[in-house]
């Protein structure tokens, strides 16, 4: 798929219609085998088609007009089913669309479905899906990332220009980097919230998933915003997210970074498992200092406490925000309860999975009168460390550069390898370990973008890598800029999973 610009150019010179080019990806949707989608509604789709190609038509021209793009199936939809991957949602139709799919509808954009996720957004692999497992473009044999990889893949796989994903600990930024595309989560309270099914409300960050850091820029223009209706909505100035991109890509001057001072978290440098991973990361090092960027090595003291500490407060969020699942207001209902309290067991018994059950019970735990101060209160702390610790970096530094995971995207039905020597603690899945390097941002609720940077070597040759850039709060529009400028200069994110042998 091209990038947005290039193909708003095809349909503005009439190369291409969107009701054609709608057809054409609908029925790629059909034959992928993926198992990225859940849900389509082609009449809607064909529908909107046919209003984007009237505007074209007419003259109208906008930056996302007519452009295929795809809902993580956590926002909800007045048009398409909303499961957030689970059986408890498994026929459930909102009455309303979620703000960020309202922005984007407005935008003239056209929503060809709804892709997979992790069961409530609760994964790294999206194999936590009650409907199936979805499966990377690059590499069938590998997961995709998520929670957000049906959204990933989709990209990846050029079924659609761009696609909304949700970030609570990593899940933009880890399936965008697995399937070798461009994701940022942005600073928490910048997009709207409102009509986004709920995981961990205080983490809970919703941003786009797109080819390039300037395709990332023009969709959070229509994305971001306050919404008097989210009550975390920050009253921001209107910003241009793609105002400081480079527009000319053929004069690009030769030190663009002179002023930056880049910082590496040695804390992040020192977890990397993969060698391949460590040797992307390097060589990325490399072209910014190529680019005129100071890099310097910096410390996140606590940086180590941010895995435990979100898997403590994101459970406990969590099992509150899920208690409305109880087969009274909405969704599954089980039907053979005799009482009120084996209506609540059963419903919940058999519309949750094993995954969503455990962070149900942590987070129950953590909460619980005698075990609240040892568990929940303690990773409140540590959260609050986690973010001075960012806040003291970046006086010393503008962005803070790391891989997006320390592994490659690990094989299906398995669990990432961190060798023999390591041991989970009990009961700890390894895959929550993947996530040291973007569970901090999260934490701290500043903005961070995953770039491609590489490949895996030798077998792992189709397992794309990324790189995370992370920067201060409503830094967007810079951060962007940076991102940018280390895709003009290296190209790696315009590989495509059919252009490669
Ligand atoms: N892997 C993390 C988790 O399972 C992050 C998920 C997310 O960002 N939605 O909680």
């Amino acid at each position: 798929m091209q990038d947005i610009r290039l193909l708003r150019k095809s349909l503005e010179t009439k190369k291409i219609g969107v009701l054609e080019l709608v057809t054409d990806l609908l029925q790629k949707f059909e034959t992928n085998h993926l198992g990225a989608v859940l849900c389509v509604n082609k009449e809607e789709s064909f529908r909107q088609a046919t209003e984007a190609q009237k505007k074209i038509d007419a003259g109208i021209s906008e930056p996302l007009l007519g452009i295929p793009c795809a809902h993580k199936d956590v926002f909800v939809t007045k048009k398409w089913r909303t499961t957030a991957g689970s059986r408890m949602l498994a026929n459930y139709l909102s009455p309303f669309d979620a703000t960020v799919v309202k922005r984007i509808a407005e935008s003239g954009a056209v929503c060809l479905g709804k892709s997979s996720c992790d069961e409530f957004a609760m994964g790294s692999a999206n194999q936590n899906c009650a409907f199936g497992p979805c499966l990377n473009p690059w590499d069938k044999k590998a997961i995709p990332g998520g929670s957000s990889g049906g959204s990933a893949a989709l990209v990846g796989a050029g079924h659609v220009s761009f696609a909304t994903g949700t970030d609570t600990g990593g899940s933009i930024r880890q399936p965008a980097a697995m399937c070798g595309v461009t994701g940022i989560k942005p600073t928490y309270g910048l997009v709207s919230r409102w009509g986004i099914i709920a995981y961990a409300s205080s983490l809970d960050q919703a941003g786009p998933i797109a080819n390039s850091a300037y395709d990332c820029g023009m969709i959070l223009n229509a994305m971001a915003g306050f919404d008097p209706r989210d009550s975390t909505s920050q009253r921001t100035e209107s910003v241009d997210y793609c105002a400081l991109m480079n527009t000319n890509k053929e004069k690009i001057v030769r030190k663009p970074l002179e002023d930056m001072v880049l910082g590496i978290p040695s804390e992040y440098s020192k977890a990397i498992h993969s060698q391949d991973v460590a040797l992307a990361f390097q060589e990325s090092i490399q072209t910014y200092e190529k680019l005129g960027a100071t890099v310097k090595d910096v410390s996140l003291p606590h940086a180590n406490h941010s895995v435990a500490a979100y898997y403590v407060i994101a459970p406990a969020e969590a099992s509150s925000n899920l208690s409305r699942f109880d087969g009274v207001k909405f969704g599954f209902r089980n039907s053979r309860a005799d009482t009120l309290d084996d209506l609540y067991f059963n419903t919940r018994s058999e519309g949750f999975g094993e995954e969503v059950k455990r962070r149900i019970l942590v987070g129950t735990f953590v909460l619980s009168h005698g075990y609240y101060d040892a568990y929940y209160n303690q990773a409140s702390k540590v959260r609050r460390l986690v973010l001075s610790d960012f806040k003291s970096a970046f006086e010393g530094c503008d962005f803070l550069l790391s891989p997006s995971s320390p592994v490659l995207a690990w094989e299906l039905d398995a669990q990432p390898d961190f060798g023999i020597n390591f041991k989970a603690p009990e009961g700890v899945p390894k895959e929550y370990l993947a996530d040291l390097f973007t569970v901090g941002a999260s934490l701290a609720g500043l903005p961070a973008i995953s770039v491609p940077c590489g490949f895996g070597r030798g077998q792992f040759a189709r397992r794309p890598i990324g790189l995370q850039i992370i920067g201060p709060h409503f830094s967007e529009q810079r951060l962007l800029k940076v991102a940018d400028i280390f895709q003009t200069e290296t190209g790696w994110h315009t590989m495509k999973p059919s252009n490669i042998a």
